[in-house]
């Protein structure tokens, strides 16, 4: 080889190396990468003022799903929208219906976009409650993102979100601090930015890990912060069940990871719960005595539940979903009794005075087979009571048809085992048969007349094959335990209630 071509080669070398290496990734840099500023001050904190700098991905401006029941869904709270380019001019921007804008691009350029988003949502009728959009308490305020963010494209390298609040505030997200800023965070995926919730405010955090899992409370008023020793308490004792049930933390999907949940608390009129993405917000009834109370316990316990069941395995539709919202149920009645928030009288009654009365209170019932999940929201009783029976109903055939050496905990951690951490997803045959597995016994005719069949369960039936009483009169279930119970009686009733693991 002559020197001329070692030169030409080296020449090529060099260009290749200053075009991979400076060129491409700066290019790259600009395209995938979106920041938002949300400043909100103290002469008036109902109002979040935003700025968002971006190269678009295309001309469609939008915000998240929800608020159907408003014309303009969430862009009726969305003021003053204005778009500038690099040197300050503004653009075209057309109002499109259901809560979005085109813009009009001259070229690829990095564009700001600025608007203020109005807390007036408590002005509104929101059937799934206020917990799920936005409000102010004394202490702050809280926001969904959907409720407060204007998105474009939906994948995004960077995202960067930072905050400018009134001083001695704080905020509480579910994402990470960029560079250990109080106020600037890295967000990992675009489902992580626009399926979140935010407080921001003088209120006070709750934080509990185990092992790279972190559990965030915000308290979002005095009435939730006096107790918060008992939320603390609460929520490590379930989160711990939780643990030693499933055998392991949260496995969700690889490509959708998380490691960090944030469940938002405030006080309301009515006890209300939402779960958006890998986050719970929850309103604690002020007025509602002691089932209020419990309810709003529940409901914490119940969407954390769904880390696993729901999140980490999932049916592959709704034929099951009467398993995820049932088994939830269940298990969150288990953890509650579990952590001596109840005890087994108040534990029974709650069954009866609530989940039956859901049950037998559904029209649905004796109608409807429970495989219709997409009736979930208007057949509560039929889909997650009545599922729940049917979780109650198989563990107590496992537990008496192996010597309590079984339980329907063994189908939870073969679901856990075989699906956490993938995309598949169990099939409603998939239940049934491994449910024949544990009892020993075949579950077709089972299934036949309860699950896919539209007879009511008699629940009654199953718990007085343990040590219980149970009889309904009038459509009312009472149970009480059997004045004698042997040993092993007993530990299939303790089994059963949640007592210990
Ligand atoms: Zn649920």
């Amino acid at each position: 080889m002559n020197t001329n071509r070692i030169y030409q080669l080296l020449l090529m070398l060099l260009i290749v190396m200053v075009y991979g290496c400076s060129d491409k990734p700066k290019g790259k840099e600009q395209v995938d990468e979106i920041s938002y500023t949300i400043t909100i001050s103290d002469s008036n904190p109902k109002i979040a003022n935003v700025e968002v700098a971006f190269v678009p991905k295309d001309s469609l401006l939008y915000m998240g799903l929800g608020a159907n029941q408003l014309e303009n869904r969430w862009a009726t709270f969305v003021h003053n929208l204005k778009v500038t380019d690099q040197k300050g001019k503004l653009l075209t921007v057309d109002k499109l219906t259901d809560a979005q804008w085109k813009i009009h691009l001259q070229s690829n350029q990095k564009i700001k976009l600025s608007y203020s988003v109005h807390l007036d949502h408590e002005n509104y009728k929101w059937s799934g409650g206020i917990d799920g959009a936005a409000y102010a308490t004394n202490l702050g305020v809280f926001y969904t993102t959907r409720a407060l963010l204007i998105f474009n494209g939906d994948e995004w390298q960077n995202i960067t979100i930072d905050f400018n609040l009134p001083k001695k505030w704080q905020v509480t997200t579910p994402w990470h601090k960029k560079n250990n800023h109080v106020y600037t965070f890295q967000v990992d995926t675009f489902s992580n930015l626009a399926n979140a919730m935010v407080f921001a405010g003088i209120h006070e955090e709750i934080t509990i890990k185990r092992d790279d899992f972190e559990l965030i409370f915000a308290l979002g008023d005095e009435g939730v912060i006096s107790k918060k020793q008992e939320f603390q308490s609460l929520a490590e004792g379930v989160l711990d069940y939780y643990i030693k049930l499933m055998g392991g933390l949260p496995k969700p999907p690889k490509d959708n990871p998380f490691n960090k949940s944030i469940v938002v608390m405030s006080s309301s009129e009515n006890t209300d719960g939402e779960a958006i993405g890998n986050h719970i917000s929850v309103l604690i009834g002020k007025n509602g005595g002691q089932l209020s109370e419990t309810i709003s316990r529940f409901i914490f316990a119940h969407e954390f539940f769904h880390l696993w069941n729901g999140k980490s395995f999932s049916p592959v539709n709704d034929e099951t979903e009467w398993l995820k919202e049932g088994f939830t149920n269940y298990y969150t009645l288990k953890a509650l009794r579990n952590v001596n928030y109840l005890n087994d009288e108040s534990s029974l009654n709650f069954l009866s005075s609530f989940f039956y009365e859901k049950y037998v209170g559904d029209e649905g019932v004796g109608k409807l087979s429970m495989t219709n999940g997409e009736e979930k929201h208007d057949h509560w009783g039929l889909i997650y009571a009545g599922g729940m029976f049917v979780g109650m109903a198989q563990d107590i055939l496992i537990r008496n048809n192996t010597e309590n050496e079984k339980s329907l905990d063994d189908l939870m951690r073969f679901l856990y085992q075989k699906y956490g951490g993938t995309n598949a997803n169990y099939t409603l045959k998939e239940i049934r048969d491994k449910l024949t597995e544990l009892t020993g016994k075949n579950q077709s005719v089972f299934f036949d007349t309860y699950v896919n069949g539209s007879n009511k369960i008699p629940l009654e039936k199953y718990l007085n094959q343990i040590a219980l009483q149970a009889k309904v009169k009038e459509k009312t279930l009472t149970i009480t335990k059997k004045e004698s119970a042997t040993e092993q009686d007993q530990n299939i009733l303790n089994g059963i209630l949640g007592v210990g693991l």
